[in-house]
């Protein structure tokens, strides 16, 4: 990508799988461009699953990251029952049976399914030829359909989507009791190491994944953590020591030597040059309630209060999500902005309810279902941990 040496916009093809995708580097006010339908905020999978719904639908619609290049780093996961219908098959690297093991080992009767996250990436990139990509940071939106840009110039649009997860720039942050310190957040953190499907027998066999072993078998007391353990295709597996919502979030050092401990108990050794990988987010996120702008993804929240994901329920929604704002935006008589925001903000609820609920139900979907309500020992880890985090009593 080139910086505009005149000021103006300079747009390139990317190449390889973002083919036809053109981005621009914000160098000037925009406000000479027509206006835009649908203006996405983050280039995380949840904004790329949206602009790309948006654009497939005709709707005229940019989207903004200061980094739209980079590739996503993590490992993606979901219950396969909640991957969307027409996701294709190539982007998921492995599916395994789900089992959690605390007193006793429980068969949870989900598949688990892990992404081929690069496939992912392609999947969103390839719909998002018809989007204006800009690289650049949004800051805040000082007015309906206006949103500033950092370094200055703005970009509107009718209907304005933050995706930008736990950063949610537009989302109206909401001022701290007054006399209260700000608490720290509530956050889950892990660390795994990813090893060869052998060496990760003993704990995780072959066909499956290993949800939740809450053995206490890193050897220490205090604060409770597990191991999750889930093949991701190419003949390996990735091995995570997990924190699931703790306000601070569990130091990732601790993860690391509790790992590495509960690993060498089952004899488990892993190799030096073992890729690494780090966990760390928000659990307990405000919901996205700022006026004119719609949250969605991670920034919504469609974060599962106690599992954290929220990746399978984003690419689930973002179809219904770009129907709503398509409807909204013809001419009929509840037409316009407000219309298009209101009735995609309604489909992201439960159904049946109103724009009150956002989310969090909906995200839960089946990882919760699992968690929850295929076994009473995980629903009461679940909700302990939960408790714990946020600071509310809890009964056993
Ligand atoms: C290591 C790891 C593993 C995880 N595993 C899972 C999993 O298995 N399943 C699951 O469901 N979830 C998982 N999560 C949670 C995961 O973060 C979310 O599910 C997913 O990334 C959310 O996608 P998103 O697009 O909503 O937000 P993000 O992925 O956070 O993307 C937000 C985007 O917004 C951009 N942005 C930030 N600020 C601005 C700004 N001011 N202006 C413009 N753009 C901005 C960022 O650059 C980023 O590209 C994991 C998280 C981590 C860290």
């Amino acid at each position: 990508m080139r910086a505009a040496p005149d000021g103006a916009w300079e747009g390139a093809a990317l190449p390889g799988p973002a083919r036809g995708v053109y981005r621009h580097r914000m160098a000037h006010p925009a406000t000479s461009t027509p206006r835009l339908d649908v203006l996405v905020i983050g280039g995380g999978p949840a904004g790329r699953a949206v602009a790309g719904e948006c654009a497939g639908r005709g709707l005229r619609t940019a989207l903004v990251d200061p980094q739209p290049d980079r590739p996503f780093t993590a490992t993606y996961g979901c219950w396969a029952a909640e991957l969307p219908v027409d996701l294709p098959a190539s982007v998921v690297a492995a599916r395994a049976r789900g089992r959690a093991v605390a007193h006793r080992t429980h068969a949870l009767g989900w598949q688990y399914a892990v992404f081929d996250v690069p496939a992912l990436r392609s999947h969103l990139d390839e719909r998002l030829a018809d989007v204006v990509v800009h690289a650049a940071r949004a800051t805040h939106s000082p007015g309906p359909g206006r949103v500033a840009l950092e370094g200055g110039g703005d970009l509107t649009a009718s209907v304005v989507i933050d995706a930008a997860g736990r950063w949610q720039p537009l989302g109206g942050r909401r001022p701290g009791r007054p006399g209260r310190p700000a608490r720290a957040e509530a956050e889950q953190t892990a660390y795994g190491v990813v090893v060869p499907a052998e060496v990760a027998a003993p704990l995780v066999p072959s066909g499956e994944a290993l949800f939740m072993d809450w053995r206490p078998d890193h050897g220490e007391g205090g604060w409770p953590t597990f191991l999750y353990g889930i093949p991701v295709g190419g003949g390996e597996v990735l091995l995570v020591e997990t924190s699931l919502a703790r306000r601070p979030g569990l130091p990732v050092p601790v993860l690391r030597r509790r790992l590495l401990a509960r690993l060498a108990r089952h004899g488990i050794r892993v190799p030096p040059d073992a890729r690494t990988e780090t966990v760390r987010f928000p659990v307990d996120h405000p919901r996205h309630d700022s006026p004119g702008v719609l949250g969605f993804g991670a920034a919504a929240p469609l974060v599962h209060p106690a599992t954290g994901f929220s990746l399978a329920a984003a690419l689930r929604l973002a179809g219904p999500v770009a129907d709503a704002v398509v409807a909204h935006l013809d001419a009929g008589p509840d037409a316009g902005p407000e219309a298009a925001r209101g009735r995609a903000r309604r489909s992201l609820a439960p159904s049946g309810e109103g724009s009150s609920r956002l989310s969090s139900d909906r995200a839960r979907g089946p990882a919760a279902d699992a968690a929850e309500r295929g076994s009473g020992v995980l629903r009461r880890l679940l909700r302990a941990s939960r408790a714990a985090a946020v600071g509310l009593p809890h009964r056993s």
